[in-house]
C-alpha cells in the first residue's frame, strides 16, 4: 500500500531539507504544496487557470482546490509507492480532506512532527542573512562571519530578507501555533503522529525520521 508521509513543523524546523534527504532515501517524490501551486499556477489545464486567476486576486487557494490539486498529484505514477507531503494540512479542516483522500485512495497516512526548542527556532530565523553577492547563507548565532555582516568568501555585505525580521517571524510564528495546534492534536488524540528531535544536526534528524516511520509498522 502506498504511503503518504506528512512532515509538520514551523518554518526553521527543516522540514524542506528533510524532506528531500528522505525522499531520496525512500525513493518517493517529495510534494511541497508550495512549489505544487507554483507548477499547476503556470500550467494551461481548467485546474491551473483557476489557480492563477486565485493568485493573480490575491487571494489564498481554497481547501477544496488545494485537496483536488494533491489528489491529482497522488494520482500520478510516480507517487504509486507515496510521496513525502510537506505544506498539507496546515489547519484542521484541511486534515480531514486529507483523510478523505487517503481513504478514498486506500493510502496509509503517516505523521511526523519535526520538533525544535523555540530559542532555538528563533535564532535559526532571525540570525539568518545572506551574501548579497555570492548567496552564501549565515548565521550569526551558529554561522557568524568573521567580521559583522561582511562574506567571508569575497567581502560583500551580508543582509536580511525583510520578512526575516523579527515582527514577521514572530507572526508566522503565532499562526502556525494556531492554526496548526489543532492539527497535531487531531493526529495525536488518534495516535498517529510521531515526534521527532529536530534540534540535532540534519543527518541525526534524518536517522530519527526515519526510525519514527518504520515505528509505524511500514
Ligand atoms: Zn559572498
Amino acid at each position: 500500500m502506498a504511503r503518504i508521509i506528512v512532515l509538520m513543523g514551523p518554518q526553521g524546523a527543516g522540514k524542506g531539507t528533510q524532506g528531500q534527504m528522505l525522499a531520496e532515501r525512500l525513493n518517493v517524490p517529495a510534494v511541497a504544496t508550495g512549489d505544487m501551486l507554483r507548477e499547476i499556477g503556470r500550467s494551461d489545464t481548467p485546474l491551473g487557470r483557476q489557480v492563477k486567476q486565485i493568485q493573480d486576486a490575491g487571494q489564498l487557494v481554497s481547501d477544496e482546490v488545494l485537496a483536488e490539486m494533491i489528489k491529482e498529484r497522488l494520482s500520478r505514477i510516480d507517487c504509486a509507492r507515496g510521496c513525502i507531503l510537506d505544506g498539507f494540512p496546515r489547519t484542521l479542516p484541511q486534515a480531514k480532506l486529507l483523510d478523505e483522500i487517503t481513504k478514498q485512495g486506500n493510502l496509509d497516512l503517516f505523521v511526523v512532527n519535526i520538533q525544535v526548542p523555540r530559542d532555538q527556532l528563533w535564532k535559526r530565523l532571525t540570525g539568518r542573512a545572506m551574501c548579497s553577492h555570492c548567496g552564501t547563507i549565515y548565521n550569526s548565532y551558529f554561522k557568524p562571519s568573521k567580521q559583522t555582516n561582511v562574506c567571508d568568501l569575497d567581502g560583500h555585505a551580508l543582509y536580511t530578507r525583510a520578512d526575516d525580521n523579527e515582527d514577521a517571524i514572530a507572526r508566522r510564528l503565532a499562526a502556525y501555533d494556531a492554526m496548526t495546534g489543532p492539527v497535531l492534536d487531531y493526529y495525536s488524540s488518534e495516535g498517529r503522529l510521531r515526534d521527532v528531535d529536530g534540534a540535532a544536526p540534519p543527518e541525526e534528524v534524518n536517522r530519527s525520521l526515519e526510525e519514527a516511520i518504520s515505528g509505524f509498522g511500514a
